[in-house]
């Protein structure tokens, strides 16, 4: 079934000018970016996005991290986007990526990783809704 998920290159992509790199490994694995945006995450708007994670020892830094300087959010369009943007990106560490994984190419530590991935339809749906309207997005 063809799915959507949502993709963010995250602030330590943005700031070593590597986007277009990364979006050429998302498209040449089958996806279409049928939705693109390159904005200032507040850090209201990372607090919100990330709120599964609130308990964490890491979200106060996760958040501040991610309003630090511009990502670009993307929407990804292909059969099983989902699980399969997941195995693209590689492990949320990347010491334990593999070979051919974006994280494993360019992510610096686990929380200088370069993307985000949904992690279920479900999450995908919410995500994409938290930044795009249905009018960006075109498929
Ligand atoms: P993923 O991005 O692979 O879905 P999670 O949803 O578990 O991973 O975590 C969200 C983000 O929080 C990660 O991408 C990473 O940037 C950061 N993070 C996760 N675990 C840690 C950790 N132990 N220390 C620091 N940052 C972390
Ligand atoms: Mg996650």
């Amino acid at each position: 079934m063809v799915q959507r998920t949502l993709s963010i290159l995250k602030p330590d992509a943005t700031d070593r000018n590597i986007t277009g790199e990364i979006n050429s490994m998302i498209e040449a694995a089958g996806f279409r970016i049928v939705a693109q945006k390159r904005i200032l995450i507040t850090l209201d708007q990372a607090r919100k996005f990330y709120e599964v994670h609130k308990e964490r020892p890491f979200y106060g830094d996760l958040c501040a991290f991610l309003s630090s300087a511009p990502s670009v959010v993307q929407v990804l369009e292909k059969e099983n986007a989902v699980d399969d943007y997941r195995t693209l990106m590689g492990t949320t560490n990347p010491a334990s990526a593999e070979e051919g994984t974006i994280r494993k190419k360019f992510a610096l530590s686990i929380d200088k990783n370069s993307v985000h991935g949904s992690d279920a339809p479900e999450n995908a749906a919410i995500e994409i809704r938290f930044f795009f309207s249905e009018t960006e997005i075109v498929g």
